[in-house]
């Protein structure tokens, strides 16, 4: 039983880390980000909604995203824990997420924020969740489903800037909160993925 929060910066890696938890440990991989974007590419009145907030780098208001955190993790799938990614993102989320789930290990991935801008930038996404990186891949169609690699509106170099001074400003905050409470690891996000990852699961064989 792991309920796991992954902190760090947009682009540091926690989605790619996320996924390889979720195989390893067979534990749901929950990215507020993904359940945002699909609700956008779906044209739900959620994705309606947060479509201009998000395309702007801005946060989607606390409101509305811990009801569906707390909707997610009530499901059957969450009860042998689960792996938080891009959630919590600001102290009164942390603090929401407290009162409905009780949270085993904050695993912060540290990169220093010129990685950060070069990682974005070569990102590439499949609407089937698989992620790719210009740097170790470059055709155009994703590996899994076949289909056309897009980059994230949102991946824009304006569009980072601002979602790097809101991540400052709000979210890098949860460090210090979790430290406080004795639940922060924070792990070197600047090698591969997979050196990091082996880092990531020193963290939680040794939580668990
Ligand atoms: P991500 O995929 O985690 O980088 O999230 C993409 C965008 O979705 C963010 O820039 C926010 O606009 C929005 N978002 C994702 N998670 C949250 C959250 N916990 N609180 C508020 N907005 C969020």
């Amino acid at each position: 039983m792991a309920n796991i929060v992954l902190l760090g910066a947009p682009g540091a890696g926690k989605g790619t880390q996320a996924a390889l938890i979720k195989e390893k440990y067979s534990l749901p991989h929950i990215s507020t980000g993904d359940i945002f974007r699909k609700n956008i590419r779906e044209g739900t009145p959620l994705g309606v909604k947060v479509k201009a907030i998000i395309d702007k780098g801005e946060l989607v208001p606390d409101e509305l995203t811990i009801a569906l955190v707390e909707d997610r993790l009530a499901q059957s799938d969450c009860e042998g824990g689960y792996i938080l990614d891009g959630f919590p993102r600001t102290i009164a989320q942390a603090q929401a997420l407290e009162g409905f789930s009780k949270v085993d290990m904050a695993i912060d991935i540290a990169v220093e924020s010129e990685a950060v801008i070069k990682r974005i930038a070569g990102r590439r996404m499949c609407k089937c969740g698989e992620t790719y990186h210009t740097s170790s891949y470059d055709r155009e169609d994703c590996v899994k489903c076949g289909s056309k690699l897009y980059q994230r509106d949102d991946d824009r170099e304006e569009v980072v800037r601002e979602r790097l001074r809101v991540y400052e400003a709000q979210t890098k905050p949860l460090i210090d909160f979790y430290a406080e409470r004795g639940l922060l690891h924070t792990v070197d996000g600047s090698g591969g993925v997979q050196a990091t990852f082996e880092l990531v699961c020193k963290v939680i064989d040794g939580n668990c």
